[in-house]
């Protein structure tokens, strides 16, 4: 069995250069991250073309993901060999850009002051120290350490997301936006949405002429608007890393699992995100607890698993991919398709309102349960948006997806979808010919075999709005 469930993975210092993404695209790299938080457009830009270029020589389809950091505040450096601040000690922070030590901490936001209360508490990099403030006057606050860490270079600054007045995506979001979007880009994740305004306010054309937008699920305010998020947004992100900083540690693996279930019950992908193989960073095998998490993540329903410092900056980017695809794989073969699909079939979209999107609900059930009745092993899904892929990928069928569309975007979309090959095809006149020639295509690439039945699922004609034909062909 091919693995099924996909793999992102962010490309930074350690993974930009030509030899190591084609390993990393080899080794099983689905969607490529392309991050914003450090350093300029033009370095990503160049990171985009470079990825685009080796794809293209390998002949692998590999979707691009631009990651807006949205409202981050940062500190000032504290150098590269960093600071230590232990517990009870107090410092005092102010807006400024140039150095941070132990008794001051430079913020580069202006607003911190209006936005932060006396009592609050910030988290100062990740997961590393964390500060309450004591005391606050005109231009600057008291702070006590209540965990102690060392800190380094420039550390993000996690400011209560319901505290934080800057919205997202801000202006600096926008100007990466219209240059990637002018490139050809085919996601855009969206950091610290609080709402479905947030998504709405992008502004991009619909997916999939314009890039399929991934709301990072990492605020409070999102997990309490997630139906209205989920709705606007064309995928999610399930953003551990400042999720959990928002939230208790402990509820951290129900949010993950209510989330990913939301999400799919709505037809949406969803990436599970942040630490999945950390210590790779620096060494050549992950921890047992890793290696868990992974496969649970894959139990849990998400489409894809994430990797984020582990091939931007870690020692072994290709070893890493290799790592996770093993696990992936591994744990898609162990997956329970049955009780998933079953469960599905009570919390999976049931909008009366839409009714396109309740005839496409229905004919992917009925395509899943004939290929199990049948023990059909491939499903052919001709498709305009990635929509009916998409929804067929919900019921985590045991039969593989291939997902066929004649639009280029959509197929390099669809790259993020679980269990989906990516396929693109030539246009033809009737539905009829588009039909046939899909079965061609898969034959010819050597997907499906002469003698064996498969199911294919299209649209009628040009006209019709939802995918309304289900047919089961014998491949000639
Ligand atoms: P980030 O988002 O890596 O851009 O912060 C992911 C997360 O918060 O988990
Ligand atoms: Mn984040």
């Amino acid at each position: 069995m091919h693995r099924r469930t996909k793999i992102v993975a962010t490309i930074g210092p350690a993974s930009q250069d030509e030899a190591t993404l084609r390993g990393m695209i080899r080794a099983g790299m689905d969607v490529a991250r392309i991050g914003l938080a450090h350093g300029t457009i033009d370095d990503g830009l160049e990171r985009f073309r470079r990825v685009r270029e080796v794809a293209t020589d390998e002949g692998r389809r590999v979707g691009i993901l631009v990651d807006l950091p949205g409202p981050k505040v940062r500190a000032a450096s504290f150098g590269d060999d960093g600071v230590d601040l232990p517990a009870g000690h107090s410092l005092e922070l102010r807006t400024g850009h140039d150095r941070s030590t132990a008794s001051v901490i430079e913020v580069d936001y202006e607003g911190l002051l209006r936005d932060v209360q006396q009592g609050d508490r910030l988290t100062v990099g990740d997961g590393g120290a964390v500060l309450e403030i004591s005391e606050k006057s005109t231009d600057k606050m008291l702070a006590t350490v209540v965990h102690g860490g060392r800190l380094r270079g420039r550390p993000g600054i996690h400011v209560p997301s319901d505290r934080l007045q800057m919205a997202t995506p801000t202006d600096q979001d926008f100007v990466a936006l219209d240059a990637f979007v002018d490139a050809g880009v085919d996601m855009i994740a969206v950091s610290f949405v609080r709402s479905a305004h947030d998504i709405r306010r992008v502004g991009t054309e619909p997916h999939p002429r314009g890039p399929l937008l991934i709301a990072k699920i990492e605020t409070r305010a999102a997990v309490e608007n997630l139906p209205g998020i989920i709705e606007a947004a064309g995928a999610i992100m399930v953003a551990r890393g400042d999720l959990g900083n928002e939230c208790s540690l402990e509820d951290l693996p129900h949010l993950q699992k209510q989330i990913i279930r939301d999400c799919i019950a709505g037809g949406r992908p969803v990436i599970t995100a942040t630490q999945m193989l950390e210590s790779m960073i620096t060494s050549p095998a992950p921890t047992r607890a890793e290696a868990s998490d992974v496969a649970n993540a894959v139990f849990d329903g998400s489409s894809a698993v994430m990797l984020s410092g582990e091939t931007a900056i870690g020692v072994d980017p290709v070893n890493v991919v290799r790592t996770m695809s093993r696990i992936a794989r591994r744990a898609d073969e162990e997956m329970d398709h049955e009780a998933w699909a079953r469960q599905l079939a009570e919390f999976r979209m049931t909008d009366e309102e839409a009714e396109a999107a309740s005839v496409t609900d229905a004919m992917t059930m009925a395509t899943w349960r004939a290929t199990k009745e049948l023990g059909i092993e491939h499903v052919l899904c001709i498709s305009g948006s990635g929509f009916t892929v998409r929804s067929i990928a919900r019921f985590r069928p045991e039969a593989e997806i291939l997902g066929f569309s004649v639009n280029e975007s959509t197929v390099q979309q669809l790259t993020l979808s679980w269990g989906t090959t990516p396929i693109l095809i030539e246009p033809r006149e009737s539905n009829e010919a588009m039909v046939t020639e899909a079965v061609r295509h898969a034959k010819a690439e050597g997907m499906i075999r002469s003698g064996e039945s498969v199911a294919v699922l299209a649209g009628s004609d040009s006209r019709s709005r939802s995918t309304n034909v289900l047919r089961i062909e014998r491949v000639p």
